[in-house]
């Protein structure tokens, strides 16, 4: 046991959101003994008599008591924002620097309420490290679940080389253009410790860039060895044989007619749209200035509105929608700062109620850790990942934002102490001057 740390935690009388969608109920106790939840409701008897020593009772009075939060769209290897002065050649510096910085921003990711993220595709087996360095203790972070490089083909996303160079070490994507290479591939990052495979069709989603049978290749073999399978598909056509291939969630597939979703629909597969990124382009954008951004900001409107569209009609159509936020994806999607915001677009955009989008970012994003038994929501013998929070995000889920409304945090069990300081303290946060921080101080 952890310094001072007790045996049994008793969190009373908040107002709990279990994570099912079930209506906030007032909760006399939930228990938690060591890295799980013993039970929700009552305060057991041996518990009400036991030794004030081995118990702490935290008051909620006046809280709410959530599931820690899942982002299950964090790329915790690419690292951005860059730190000021860090050397950035390409491949040079990635491998053993990629490790240790991704374990600095890990820690802020935990510290924002997020207990968990899934991670979509990263540098060598960077993610690996990292998730076994949280699970061993070596480190303070969330709960990880991770894929590797993607298997690309010419043209993918993340194919960014020339064919002569091919795809060099330190490419996020890896060159498969066989369904023969993307097996060996499968079986190679399988035995690297891979919780999934992450394939890349194109970028923009213009052309197909995997077929369906590469893709069922894949997923037969992946499944084969307990890995699951996702693809970043924006296109109609991967979309809907990525469903038809039984690849287990897509993500994005924001260009997919209304018949390709109803496959989809029809094969019960899972979609994580990832609109804070396109939502952030067009604040961070407009903020910045056309000029400074280089992008046509009405390109980007128009696809925020297509987006509003997607979302709801994946929720017409009773699609299981993920939460993501491409956190780390470029430098203007910090970590520990954008997590909840995907849910907050889901009411704003998509027209979900607050508790949908509750749902959504904590039982439903615990399928893409592969914890679905295990993890999302407040209940008997689930992992004891929980976060307490001093205003209602069923009222108001904007209150889940940036870590703004946190009480406290348990993962595992244990309490993060939000005391001690953050990694992130006297850093300029993202987009911020120093003029801005001194006055915030
Ligand atoms: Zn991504």
């Amino acid at each position: 046991m952890p310094d001072g740390a007790k045996q049994t935690i008793v969190i009373q009388n908040g107002t709990l959101i279990d994570g099912s969608g079930k209506a906030p109920t007032p909760n006399e106790a939930v228990v938690i003994e060591g890295p799980r939840i013993r039970c929700v409701g009552r305060i057991p008897e041996d518990i009400r008599n036991a030794d004030p020593d081995n118990v702490e009772f935290i008051d909620a009075n006046g809280q709410w008591i959530l599931p820690g939060l899942i982002d299950a769209h964090t790329h915790l290897s690419y690292g951005n924002p860059k730190l000021p002065g860090e050397a950035r050649g390409r491949g040079t510096v990635r491998p053993e620097f990629n490790t240790l910085r991704a374990a600095w921003n890990a820690q802020k990711v935990l510290r924002s309420g997020v207990t968990s993220i899934s991670v979509p595709g990263g540098s060598w087996f960077t993610d690996v490290a990292v998730r076994d360095a949280v699970k061993l203790g070596l480190i303070q972070g969330p709960r990880i679940a991770c894929a590797s490089q993607m298997i690309a083909t010419y043209g993918s996303i993340e194919d960014e080389d020339p064919s002569w160079v091919g795809a060099p070490d330190h490419s996020l994507g890896k060159l498969c253009n066989s369904a023969d290479e993307m097996v060996a591939e499968v079986r190679r990052q399988c035995k690297h410790g891979v919780d999934f495979i992450k394939l890349a069709d194109s970028r923009s989603g213009d052309t197909q860039c995997i077929s369906q049978a590469e893709m069922s290749a894949v997923v037969e073999e992946a499944h084969r060895r307990n890995a699951r399978v996702a693809i970043h598909s924006r296109g109609a056509g991967s979309t809907r044989d990525a469903a038809l291939a039984g690849v287990d969630w897509i993500i994005h597939a924001d260009l997919a007619t209304r018949q390709d979703l109803e496959i989809v629909a029809e094969a019960g597969v899972r979609v994580m749209p990832t609109a804070t990124f396109v939502e952030r382009l067009l604040v961070w954008g407009r903020k910045a200035g056309q000029e400074i951004v280089q992008i046509d900001l009405t390109h980007i409107e128009q696809r925020m509105d297509d987006m509003g569209l997607m979302l709801q009609r994946l929720r017409e159509l009773g699609i299981t929608v993920l939460c993501g936020t491409d956190s780390g994806n470029y430098g203007w999607m910090p970590y520990g700062e954008l997590h909840a915001n995907e849910a907050d677009i889901l009411v704003r955009y998509g027209g979900y109620t607050p508790m949908e989008a509750i749902v959504a970012f904590t039982r439903n994003n615990a399928y893409a850790m592969g914890l679905e038994d295990e993890l999302g929501t407040v209940e008997e013998g689930r992992l004891a990942d929980i976060i307490l929070l001093d205003e209602d995000p069923v009222a108001d889920i904007s209150v889940l934002k940036n870590g703004a409304h946190l009480v406290a945090i348990f993962k595992d069990g244990k309490r993060v102490n939000l005391d001690a300081p953050s990694p992130a303290e006297g850093m300029l946060r993202f987009g911020e001057t120093l003029a801005e921080k001194q006055s915030a101080a």
